[in-house]
């Protein structure tokens, strides 16, 4: 997703791009998670920035991309299960309403107004109108398509070529060395392996997701709909098994339930703790699913760093090296504003936010 969202933006400003993919597209993570694209779980700061940027992006995207995103702009909507945890969903809003957030306290009398088949038993929540949501694999695959860029699938990056000064000449693939003044690294969780290719540093970690998938249903979940410690979770570094109850539905049919984190490498065993976690969660807020029975899971792997920014910007040691990497649960809904910081930064055009909080030198290993 990342990768192709870079190569739109660049493709756009005039550069000649080449996007290079050791897989099919959308083989990584974006193939293997959902497609929220959310600022109501982002507190006010630099990813928030570029969450809200990218909301605008995405809106201009769905009109000129095909309907096969999936583009729905269908707001997310946050619960709580009791006063202490509507105080604290009050206080987030409150905080993300002055840097440009629209969020709507929704009491509980109301709530089954905007999801019918919600649980009685919660206590209120706040909706977020400028959440949406795509189909990741179909958003990725359309931008690429869109973006004109020549597309290099099934090669792996073996070599990032670098001249006398050290500075980047191109990469080397099985099928020869292709030639550029700038490689941008969008390798996601891989993008640490890409960098040290390159003779540079960055901390990409697997931070491993499952998603329960249901049979297909008639549209009973109209929002994202997710339960306030969800935002706790997506805050939390720590490495141990986190489970949240976040519940959608989507234009196919199937409601996809999370969200679970952990961090325990590139482990691809199912693990039935946490669908049994996942599962309570969701009939917790929706009580009818726990009628409707689950087709199938699957699982990925979000591209962490510890500080829970993407990596956006010039590597600080290889001159030509560009990181955009790192997104962990938000790469979907944070590609537009990155392809086009990315796109801006090889132009040396005005970035449109400030890039400083996203510069990898941050993990660089004198800082
Ligand atoms: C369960 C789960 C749920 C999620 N839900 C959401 C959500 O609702 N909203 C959201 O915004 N995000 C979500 N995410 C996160 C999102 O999926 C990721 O942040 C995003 O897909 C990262 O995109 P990417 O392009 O950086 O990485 P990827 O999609 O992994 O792409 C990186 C590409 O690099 C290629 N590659 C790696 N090394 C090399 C090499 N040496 N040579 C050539 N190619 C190479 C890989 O083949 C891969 O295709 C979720 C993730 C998970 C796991």
């Amino acid at each position: 997703m990342i990768g192709a969202a870079c190569a739109y933006y660049a493709a756009r400003s005039g550069l000649s791009v080449t996007v290079i993919d050791r897989g099919p597209v959308a083989g990584g993570t974006t193939g293997a998670g959902e497609g929220n694209l959310l600022v109501s779980d982002k507190e006010p700061g630099p990813e928030l920035d570029l969450a809200l940027l990218s909301t605008r992006l995405w809106r201009e995207l769905s009109e000129r991309l095909p309907a096969g995103i999936e583009f729905e702009a269908k707001g997310g909507l946050v619960v709580a299960s009791g006063d202490p945890g509507m105080n604290a969903l009050r206080d987030f809003a409150a905080a993300q309403t002055k840097a440009g957030v629209q969020a709507d306290e929704v009491p509980a009398p109301l709530l089954r107004d905007l999801e019918p088949h919600l649980s009685p038993a919660l206590t209120g929540g706040f909706h977020y109108p400028q959440d949406a949501q795509v189909q990741p694999a179909l958003a990725a695959a359309h931008l690429l398509r869109a973006s004109g860029a020549r597309i290099r699938t099934g090669e792996e990056v073996t070599a990032v070529l670098t001249g006398a000064g050290g500075e980047v000449r191109g990469v080397r693939t099985p099928a020869g060395d292709l030639h550029a003044p700038y490689v941008v690294n969008a390798a996601g969780t891989w993008g640490g392996e890409l960098a040290r290719l390159a003779g540079a540093f960055l901390p990409v970690m697997p931070r491993r997701g499952f998603v329960l998938v249901t049979e297909p249903l008639p549209r009973v979940v109209r929002h994202k709909v997710y339960a306030a410690d969800y935002v706790a979770d997506v805050a939390s570094g720590s490495a141990a098994l986190q489970t949240s109850a976040v519940v959608e539905g989507t234009p196919a049919g199937p409601v996809l339930i999370g969200a679970s984190r952990e961090r325990v490498g590139f482990d691809r065993t199912l693990s039935v703790e946490v669908l049994r976690r996942l599962a309570d969660g969701a009939t917790a807020l929706f009580p009818m699913l726990a009628k409707v029975r689950a087709i199938r899971t699957y699982t990925g792997f979000r591209p962490y760093l510890p500080d829970h920014l993407p990596a956006i910007g010039a590597d600080p040691g290889v001159p030509g090296l560009l990181h955009a990497c790192g997104h962990e649960g938000a790469g979907i809904g944070l590609a537009p504003a990155t392809g086009l910081l990315v796109a801006r930064l090889l132009t040396g055009d005005e970035p449109p936010l400030d890039v400083r909080p996203f510069l990898p030198g941050r993990f660089a290993p004198a800082a």
